[in-house]
């Protein structure tokens, strides 16, 4: 009987223990996966506001989302705003 007792009370232990770890690496996965990446297309609005107004004399503009405002609108790289500083 106390041996059942004791593998009972170490059994739900444990498996305490590990529950928390295991919430533990589900928020750090989630924590990672929410960083923000750089963006790689950004439009003209959005680069002449972090930039303020400096921006590549011949852009190649095309359509498509903005990684900044998430808006679909005429788009051109990161590059052609020379990398700017995104907040
Ligand atoms: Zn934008």
């Amino acid at each position: 009987m106390k041996v059942i007792l004791t593998y009972t009370i170490l059994t739900i232990f444990f498996s305490v223990i590990i529950m928390s770890w295991i919430e533990l690496i589900v928020k750090y996965i989630r924590k990672n996966k929410r960083k923000k990446k750089y963006p790689r297309y950004v439009c003209r609005d959005c680069g002449i506001k972090f930039t303020g107004g400096k921006c590549f004399k011949i852009p190649c503009w095309y359509e498509g989302r903005c990684d900044v405002c998430r808006k679909i609108k005429i788009v051109t790289e990161v590059r052609d705003f020379y990398y700017p500083e995104f907040k």
